[in-house]
């Protein structure tokens, strides 16, 4: 059988079609991790490379992820990035005078009161879904909690909607990405994240500048970021969700993952001279 080739709807523009002019005034990026600055789990030296070159020209660049606090602290030592924001804009990585910083979005007061409810949640689910386990990478986790679905187990369907209703029954925000079930509480996200950390660490208005800032991604999860980016991009392996995607970025790369990432930061230093 011949696979179908996928192509993105036609006002998803070739990246390399961006108006040069345009590209000129970017302020900075905003990036997801995983299969988008990473190829195959590690992020390749090549993509080192252009972030490094993107600190040099003056671009800030921020990874916003939906990982633990704990997965993403090598990131944000070893990686030149301006900050990793993980745990779906709940945590914020930086290095500030040559050593590690992490930051909280909620007051200290209400994280401790609710990591005491997430582990009593956590505990719960366990005891009362047959067969369900906290991810693998929950020792990092800070802010959520995470039940496998489908990393490294199955979990089926009735048991993943009684997860569901249980993390919801006891008032937590829940969502179910194609490997966890995710619960928290509180009312962040990727962008409230992301507006959180550019003020603290450029102290400028993401919300007032947004249309200079261009997003990076590669799949389902980034497409509220997608929707409120007109710079966004998609890298090339995102069409493998295409008949998932409701949104898509105004552009696309003609290559995938880690490769993809790079073509997005040599066009646009090549666009700013
Ligand atoms: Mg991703």
């Amino acid at each position: 059988m011949i696979a179908a080739v996928k192509t993105p709807p036609p006002h998803v523009l070739p990246w390399d079609r961006c108006d040069a002019r345009r590209l000129g005034g970017v302020r900075g990026i905003l990036t997801d991790i995983d299969d988008t600055l990473t190829t195959e789990g590690d992020i390749p030296m090549g993509v080192v490379a252009a972030l490094a070159a993107l600190r040099e020209a003056g671009v800030p660049v921020i990874a916003v992820t939906g990982r633990p606090m704990g997965w993403s602290r090598p990131i944000a030592e070893q990686v030149p990035l301006a900050a990793v924001v993980a745990e779906n804009g709940a945590v914020a990585l930086f290095v500030e005078d040559g050593a590690l910083r992490i930051e909280y979005a909620q007051v200290d007061d209400v994280r401790r009161v609710n990591g005491a409810r997430l582990a009593a949640v956590a505990a719960r689910i366990l005891r009362e879904v047959p067969g369900a386990t906290l991810a693998r990478d929950s020792a990092g986790r800070v802010t959520d909690i995470a039940i496998d679905h489908a990393e490294f187990v199955h979990l089926p369907t009735p048991a993943i909607e009684q997860v569901v209703a249980l993390m919801t029954s006891e008032g937590m925000n829940a969502t179910v990405s194609s490997i966890h079930i995710n619960g928290w509480y509180g009312d962040h996200s990727k962008l409230t994240g992301a507006d959180w950390i550019v003020r603290r660490r450029l102290g400028r208005d993401l919300e007032a500048e947004h249309a200079a800032w261009i997003y990076v991604g590669d799949s389902t999860n980034d497409q509220s970021m997608f929707e409120h980016f007109p710079l966004s991009v998609g890298v090339a392996n995102l069409l493998d969700f295409a008949e998932q995607l409701t949104s898509w970025p105004a552009y696309l790369t003609r290559h995938d993952r880690g490769r993809g990432f790079i073509e997005v930061a040599e066009r646009l230093l090549a666009a700013r001279g």
